[in-house]
């Protein structure tokens, strides 16, 4: 339908951002094609050591999902945060890539977790596209709606020794863009089965403090390979702060307040991440 259309038609899902943008004047597709009712694309499966998200799957699937929880902590913890119950029952993990906002719930959990989305052209030809390449510019993402779809998204099942955790602040517990947000996984190194000694690989992702969602990768290299301990996580929160370039803003906040609630946001969720792998959780 897309290609009879010739870039007329755009896709529409849970239509949470199109149909505003719509009412805005901001959408100049003449058609929009639901995707909502193509049957296979509504599952969370786990296959090969990786979690598999169809296109169709909503914030609240996510939010209820037992494979979710074990092995992708953080997606769970950012789709619960999303908006209302409404927004969450209707709006999909997939539109939330698309739609490419800094502070994106679901895209800053999945830059986190490293994922990665399949994106079928109109010849059916499907390429892998990393999520850390997948965002230009606010409401600008490299997926062409018009031409392209994201059937699936990838990402690699947590193991025992590795965990993920999601804060953020905002100014309302519900139905508000966050302030700041922060999505954490961690790869440990573990003597015991029971106790985590040193920090692997850590991937920190950063949301509104850029363009784009952002890792914070200097913060993450102070982590690389270091003892677990609360001196180094401070340490890399530090850097993180510095990292993170802000602008001031009237519904933010200041620069300087912002940059400070990196410092303190990132030091929590790298220590609920923390507490979590200690005790075996995803
Ligand atoms: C009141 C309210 C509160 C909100 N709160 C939050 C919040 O707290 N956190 C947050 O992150 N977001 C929030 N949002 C934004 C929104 O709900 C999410 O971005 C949602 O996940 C978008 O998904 P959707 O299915 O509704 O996308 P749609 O609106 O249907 O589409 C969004 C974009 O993605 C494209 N698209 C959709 N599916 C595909 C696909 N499979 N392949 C290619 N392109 C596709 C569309 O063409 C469009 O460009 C809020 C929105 C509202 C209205």
């Amino acid at each position: 339908m897309l290609a009879a259309h010739d870039g007329q038609a755009q896709i529409i899902a849970g239509g949470t951002d199109l149909v505003l943008q719509s009412q805005r004047g901001q959408c100049m597709a003449r058609v929009m094609v639901d995707i909502t009712r193509i049957p296979g694309l509504d599952t969370i499966e786990e296959r090969e050591g990786y979690v598999t998200i169809g296109c169709q799957v909503t914030h609240a699937q996510i939010a209820a999902s037992p494979l979710i929880a074990a092995r992708a902590k953080v997606l769970q913890e950012a789709a619960l945060s999303v908006g209302t119950p409404q927004i969450r029952n209707v709006g999909t993990l997939a539109g939330n890539v698309v739609s490419a906002q800094p502070g994106a719930d679901g895209s800053l959990a999945l830059l986190a977790l490293d994922a990665t989305l399949d994106v079928v052209d109109l010849a059916g030809n499907t390429r892998r596209v990393p999520v850390a390449e997948a965002f230009v510019r606010p409401d600008v993402s490299t997926i062409d709606p018009r031409r392209e779809m994201i059937t699936l998204i990838r990402l690699p099942a947590l193991a025992a020794h590795q965990a993920s955790a999601y804060g953020r602040m905002a100014k309302r517990r519900a139905s508000a863009l966050p302030v700041l947000a922060v999505g954490v996984v961690i790869s440990t190194e573990q003597k015991t089965k029971s106790i985590a000694q040193r920090f692997g690989w850590v991937r920190i992702a950063l949301g509104p403090v850029a363009l784009t969602p952002y890792r914070a990768r200097r913060a993450e290299e102070v982590l690389r390979g270091a003892a677990i301990s609360s001196p180094a996580i401070e340490q890399a929160a530090q850097v993180a702060s510095q990292e993170a370039q802000p602008r001031s803003s009237v519904l933010r906040g200041s620069r300087e307040y912002r940059q400070e609630m990196v410092r303190v946001y990132v030091r929590r969720t790298l220590e609920a991440a923390v507490g979590r792998v200690t005790r075996d959780e995803g």
